[in-house]
């Protein structure tokens, strides 16, 4: 199959708002997926991330709201007219049929001619490394080979929008991450405007160009890994993206104070009630007690040592700062980090450069 990413087609999303009861899946909801784009929904369980693929996918209607594929208004077409490619949560193969016959359900569903699916069907086995499976039964794959099939069954009509609800999640770890590098392999070659849905930041921040992080039907914040990691929003994004503690500060005379000593930052503050994030890989260790190393872009937190615990590829140091808030370090395990690790009970300088001192507004003050 050839790259077409021509004939992809960008997705508007338009206070989307989708209730079942009393409950708000989808809580206005904008979102702009653009064309060949490779847009992640990531959120929690129960966040609304199926709810928004369905509404895309034309299974569920929302009660209000307006959605466009380029310049089309979709919210009326039923399913087979919206020329959307799909892959299930649980694969939803039909099992009594082979792969070959799996793959070419979409082709029969459009009366495609026998001599044309045979070759589209082949041409689909070989793009998700199944050359040669077509006649094998359902039940002889391994769970990632039938997650191929699914995959294979959603490309070959060659639809201009691909959606795909946690396709990886049933899968171990080791083949989930290669399939991760192989569906965005996949996504360049064939260009279409794919939306992924996954509840994995790691994921996320792996396969996306961009990632719209949501939480209870609502859009959180929609931007490139880098900044959704580096730049959250609010404490619900930098809690969900990775592990993060939150020291309260304050506004003094237009700057920012933690326990009275004013922040070194590198960006201006936002407006309302803030946090700073402490995340265990930004911290650095300082030195015991001292200041060593301490420049005018170094925020520095005096801390006592209560555990280290090591992980393999890294150790964890937990600390606890004079107030009784407990943070923690995450270090190299080379022989010289090894080699100067501070003990239990030592006192320490944590050090927090003014460019990964972030500030985030903390969760209700929106
Ligand atoms: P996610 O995929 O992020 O786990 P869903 O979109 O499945 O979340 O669900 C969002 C919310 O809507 C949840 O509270 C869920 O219980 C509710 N919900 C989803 N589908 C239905 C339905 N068909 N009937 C009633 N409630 C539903
Ligand atoms: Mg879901």
């Amino acid at each position: 199959m050839a790259a077409n990413t021509s004939g992809a087609l960008p997705i508007t999303v338009r206070n989307i708002t989708k209730t079942y009861g009393d409950v708000y899946a989808l809580n206005d909801v904008s979102i702009d997926v653009q064309s060949g784009e490779f847009l992640t929904l990531l959120g929690p369980s129960g966040s609304g991330k199926t709810t928004l693929l369905m509404v895309l996918a034309g299974f569920t209607r929302p009660d209000r709201g307006s959605l466009l594929f380029g310049e089309q208004e979709m919210i009326r077409t039923p399913p087979h007219q919206r020329d959307v490619g799909m892959v299930f949560q649980n694969y939803a193969l039909f099992p009594h049929m082979t792969v070959a016959g799996n793959v070419s359900y979409p082709l029969r569903l459009r009366r495609v001619s026998k001599s044309e699916i045979e070759a589209r069907v082949a041409q689909a086995l070989d793009t998700v490394q199944l050359g040669g499976y077509g006649e094998r039964g359902i039940d002889q794959l391994s769970g990632g080979q039938r997650q191929r099939v699914a995959l294979a069954r959603a490309i070959v009509f060659e639809p201009r929008i691909l959606l795909m609800d946690e396709p990886l999640s049933a899968l171990d770890k080791k083949l989930r991450d290669r399939m991760q590098i192989e569906l965005r392999r996949l996504h360049e070659q064939l260009g279409m405007t794919t939306v992924y849905v996954t509840h994995d930041q790691r994921e996320a921040l792996t396969m996306s160009d961009r990632i719209a992080v949501i939480n209870h039907g609502r859009l959180m914040q929609l931007d490139a890994p880098e900044a959704i990691y580096n730049r959250p929003a609010n404490q619900f994004v930098a809690d969900f993206l990775g592990e993060s503690t939150f020291l309260s500060v304050e506004r003094q005379n237009g700057e920012i104070v933690y326990q009275g000593a004013p922040l070194r930052l590198a960006d201006a503050p936002p407006e309302g009630n803030l946090l700073l994030l402490m995340r265990p890989e930004r911290l650095r260790l300082l030195g015991a007690g001292a200041s060593v190393g301490i420049d005018d872009q170094m925020n520095a937190f005096p801390a006592s040592v209560t555990d280290i615990v090591y992980q393999g590829d890294s150790y964890l140091l937990y600390g606890r700062l004079p107030d009784g808030e407990e943070i923690s370090l995450r270090g190299a395990t080379h022989s010289d980090a090894r080699s100067q690790l501070p003990k239990v009970g030592d006192a320490i300088t944590l050090g927090l450069h003014a460019n990964d001192a972030v500030l985030v507004r903390a969760d209700g003050d929106r």
